[in-house]
């Protein structure tokens, strides 16, 4: 056999031989499928679940959509809306003074090294976009030198649709009124306990927010909230009472399905950043 006619001969058995192989891996996969036990993907002969239109085990039941989870724990998932990643606070805005009053306008807080900071007495951030039922993930630093005690130390806060507030506050060692404190539904529930970091120290919000639910202008269902702070959960879907007051008892007023995310200026330059939304549905929706 001539060298040409050797390198022929082989190359037409590995031609061969990949065939065979091919075909085994086929059968194989054809095997594997038949042997899948009968009901594997779900039952239709199975009860209906109470309260749900679906069988126990339902094959037609639409699957939970994919999300691609953040890098490290608190990194925004892909299905976050980010509102500030460091850079800028494009997705941010304030109420307009002086010959911009009754305007919404570019926000002067500082944004710098990674965080923004509340320029003290400029007013109240509000997100461009609106919101209702939402996960929210935020962090924020109370100024590292303490001045002021109680309220005067640090005051901020999250205003979800600009109204239910979610207390930020330097609560490490300051005395203040329990329902004022940092995480507290201010002026209603304290939080379940004080998971707090020194003044200057990142602190994390994570939260859930059910928006309430209107009727014209009644109320059929409140707003509720769990949060966890520092990753210590210090609100378990809490009853919201209404809008944030002072001195006195919350009440509802009727508003839109989705209102902007606020942040309060309360003279403080509280630091804020990695702030995330996701906006939240219920179980069953369609698969995309
Ligand atoms: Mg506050």
């Amino acid at each position: 056999m001539s060298r040409q006619s050797f390198w022929n001969a082989t190359r037409i058995l590995c031609a061969v031989a990949l065939a065979i192989s091919a075909q085994q891996t086929n059968q194989q996969t054809k095997q594997q499928t038949k042997q899948q036990p009968e009901g594997d993907l779900g039952f239709t002969d199975t009860p209906i679940l109470p309260g749900q239109k679906w069988h126990v085990h339902d094959p037609d039941r639409p699957h939970a959509r994919l999300v691609t989870p953040g890098r490290e724990p608190g990194a925004p998932p892909s299905d976050a809306i980010v509102l500030f990643d460091g850079k800028d606070l494009s997705q941010w805005e304030q109420r307009g003074r002086g010959a911009d009053r009754g305007k919404m306008v570019p926000t002067q807080w500082k944004v710098e090294n990674g965080y923004f900071e509340i320029a003290p007495r400029t007013g109240e951030l509000f997100t461009r976009a609106k919101f209702g039922d939402c996960q929210l993930h935020i962090e924020w630093a109370a100024p590292a030198e303490v001045r002021g005690s109680s309220q005067s130390r640090g005051n901020s806060g999250v205003l979800l649709m600009s109204r239910y507030e979610i207390q930020v506050l330097d609560s490490y060692d300051n005395l203040t009124y329990a329902d004022g404190q940092a995480a507290a539904l201010y002026g209603q529930w304290p939080p379940l306990v004080n998971p707090a970091r020194k003044p200057g120290e990142w602190q994390s919000y994570d939260i859930v927010f059910e928006a309430p639910r209107f009727e014209g202008e009644r109320l059929v269902r409140p707003a509720f909230a769990t949060v966890f702070f520092n990753g210590v959960m210090v609100h378990h879907r809490k009853e919201i009472l209404g809008t944030m007051v002072y001195r006195r008892v919350a009440t509802y007023t009727a508003h839109g399905p989705e209102e902007p995310l606020s942040l309060q200026d309360h003279g403080y330059p509280v630091r804020f950043r990695n702030v995330w939304i996701r906006r939240l549905a219920g179980y069953d929706q369609p698969e995309r």
